[in-house]
């Protein structure tokens, strides 16, 4: 019987410290996957390969592709948006954005016609679980082999996290391991100085969370911070607005404001979707982050709980709070 050690690997320092836990020991048949969403920053992609020459240690990259479920997509559209009376405009619209980009975010949005959520948060699941699961774990078992999947998860990140066992079995002869579940942020650092590795160039640039950029939970500190540093991201965002609002039926699709947004004049549920687009679009978002308060509620991201991306797998990196690299080492 064989046993496989995977780590999943995110770029951010906390999945950075259990992979080198696992290096530090000697772990055999070790292997780090990155799931790439499509929607992180180059400076993580860059970290990466820095990564794997520092260690060693070869990072597969996996990625969702979402082809198959775009094109039955565009036959629901074809078939059933025309027999529900949505105007010809909408549905043409609709089936010329319709198309792969190749960008894992991106399609999977085109695909739904709208952004995830923090009550519909489908993202972690079809960007990073379930690549992860079917092109890594899975052709692994059922060879009776054994296999440890090494989650860099830490319990005082959230509620989700603190009551999780270092190890369990998920059964067919697959572990969860949680090697850093007891430490705090210094010691995820120290880990990184003590072999020699310098952490995510971002935990530098006044970003307390890496994965993707923005994150559907993000704060209002982290969306100003991104704005301030990384102007192209919220390009880029508005870009992918344009694309998804074709791809929706409702013709709005914005990156936060899901239905549960509040505006001054009411819920934007009763809104029309020219109205939502106007008011509740990432460059109104980034302009209300500037604000003490006032404006649009995006409830989405006013809720200080940094709690929201807390899988317990830790696929996405939930805590965010700039981090003084220097001195956390
Ligand atoms: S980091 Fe945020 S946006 Fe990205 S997959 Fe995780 S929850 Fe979704």
């Amino acid at each position: 019987m064989t046993t496989h050690n995977i780590v999943s690997v995110s770029g951010g320092k906390d999945s950075t410290a259990t992979l080198l836990v696992a290096i530090a020991l000697e772990t055999p048949n070790l292997q780090a996957v990155f799931a790439d969403t499509g929607n992180e920053h180059d400076q993580t992609y860059q970290y990466l390969e820095y990564l794997e020459q520092a260690t060693g240690v070869t990072i597969t990259r996996v990625r969702a592709d979402f082809s198959r479920q775009i094109a039955g997509k565009r036959k629901f559209i074809e078939t059933k948006w025309r027999e529900q009376g949505i105007e010809d405009a909408v549905v043409l619209a609709a089936l010329d954005v319709l198309q792969p980009t190749g960008n894992p975010f991106l399609d999977l949005c085109l695909w739904k016609g709208r952004f995830p959520s923090r009550k519909a948060q489908f993202c972690t699941m079809e960007l990073k679980r379930d690549p992860m699961l079917e092109q890594v774990i899975m052709p692994l078992m059922g060879n009776g082999d054994m296999l440890i999947s090494w989650q860099g998860v830490r319990a005082d990140e959230s509620l989700n996290r603190r009551y999780l066992p270092e190890c369990d079995e998920v059964g067919g002869g697959l572990f969860n391991y949680r090697p850093i579940l007891k430490w705090d942020i210094p010691a995820v650092f120290e880990a990184h100085r003590y072999m020699g590795i310098r952490p995510n160039p971002l935990y530098s640039q006044d970003m307390g969370r890496v994965g993707c950029m923005p994150c559907i939970n993000c704060r209002k500190e982290e969306l100003r911070a991104i704005d301030l540093r990384f102007p192209e991201v919220i390009d880029r965002i508005d870009r992918w607005e344009r694309l998804v609002k074709q791809a929706s039926k409702r013709g709005a699709a914005t990156f936060f404001a899901g239905s549960n947004a509040k505006h001054p004049n009411g819920s934007i549920a009763k809104m029309t979707a020219l109205e939502v687009m106007e008011i509740a679009n990432i460059r109104q978002a980034v302009e209300w982050s500037k604000t003490a308060r006032g404006g649009i509620q995006y409830d989405l991201m006013i809720a200080t709980d940094a709690t929201a991306c807390s899988s317990a797998y830790g696929l996405c990196e939930s805590s965010w709070e700039p981090v003084n690299v220097a001195e956390a080492a």
